[in-house]
């Protein structure tokens, strides 16, 4: 039997992620907070609704992707959320990145109308959601794993079931501490090279097919030495994953030195009004310590 699926949050990752949906032959409805959003979709063949509750009331898998913690909350739990119209039997997947602890509450809500819940987070930006590339780490019961199972499979390349609800969430988390941290000996390492007088493009090309390279040093090193730093993912959002890592660490009672070193220098970044900017900036704020411009004609 063919599902129903539902889709909030029709953003710059949810919009991608719900055309492939209809891409893959199934019935979508939709919902976003700025309505005019739906139009995109619509046109492709998906069906508008007026609420997450009159979404959830029409549907059998209820997608969401919006911002933050509290916005997942507000979907689901609150006024017109996908509570008041779920039916017993439906499930919920949340694809934001957002609190493992909070992700475990609305689990529980839910489980409390009879509707199954899985966290499911996702890497590989716009440019994964878009072609259905995107890696996807979930948490929740075996048996709703499989049930969503083909719908990942259309968003989707990798998807790893991590274990109990909230692993998903976690694994994210770890996923972020990685980012940030690479990139931070990116930005050291650039910073030195520049100082030392190297030709940063051949440093890179030296360094990166051993032990030191990295897709970041790749990507993204590549691109700061030409001053490039147009976001695939910004400093604000960023600081969000950051801040939920922080948050998780303080509550296992684990070390966060690295996470919280980046996470400063980033909210030093933010203040000098470059939280549009791509994570990748991150080199920016050691340019200032060290009072020189990585990529800068010496
Ligand atoms: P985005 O483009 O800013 O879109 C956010 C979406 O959430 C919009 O549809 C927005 O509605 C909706 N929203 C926010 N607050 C809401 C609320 N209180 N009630 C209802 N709807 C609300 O963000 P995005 O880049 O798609 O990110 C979505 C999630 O994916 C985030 O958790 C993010 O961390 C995660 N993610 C993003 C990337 C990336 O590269 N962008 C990569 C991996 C994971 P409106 O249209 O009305 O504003």
């Amino acid at each position: 039997m063919t599902e129903t699926l539902g889709f909030i949050g029709l953003g710059i990752m949810g919009r991608g992620m719900a055309r492939n949906l209809l891409k893959a032959g199934y019935p979508v409805h939709v919902w976003n907070r700025t309505a005019a959003r739906m139009d995109e979709l619509a046109a492709d063949g998906a069906q508008p609704t007026t609420s997450p509750a009159a979404l959830a009331a029409v549907c059998d898998v209820i997608f969401t992707c919006v911002s933050d913690t509290p916005d997942v909350q507000a979907v689901i739990l609150g006024e017109g959320g996908v509570i008041h119209g779920a039916r017993p039997g439906s499930l919920v997947v949340d694809m934001s990145t957002i609190s493992p602890q909070v992700t475990r509450q609305i689990a529980a809500q839910l489980a409390d109308h009879g509707v199954g819940f899985l966290d499911a987070p996702v890497s590989g930006g716009s440019e994964g959601a878009a072609r259905g590339t995107l890696s996807i780490m979930v948490g929740g019961d075996a048996a709703h794993v499989e049930r969503a199972r083909p719908y990942f499979q259309a968003m989707g390349q990798t998807i790893t079931h991590m274990g109990d609800v909230g692993c998903g969430q976690l694994v994210k988390l770890v996923n972020q501490i990685l980012v940030v941290i690479n990139m931070l000996a990116v930005s050291e390492a650039l910073v030195f090279a520049q100082a030392g007088g190297l030709d940063l493009e051949k440093t890179i090309q030296a360094v990166a097919g051993g032990a030191a390279g990295s897709w970041m040093l790749s990507h993204r090193g590549t691109q700061a030495i030409v001053r490039d730093f147009r976001p695939g993912f910004t400093i604000d959002l960023q600081q969000k994953d950051l801040r939920l890592a922080l948050e998780a660490a303080d509550e296992m009672g684990v070390p966060a030195i690295g996470t919280s070193l980046v996470f400063n220098l980033y909210r030093a970044l933010q203040r000098d009004g470059l939280g549009d900017q791509g994570n990748h900036a991150l080199i920016m704020a050691l340019e200032r310590l060290a009072n020189l411009t990585v990529g800068a004609p010496r």
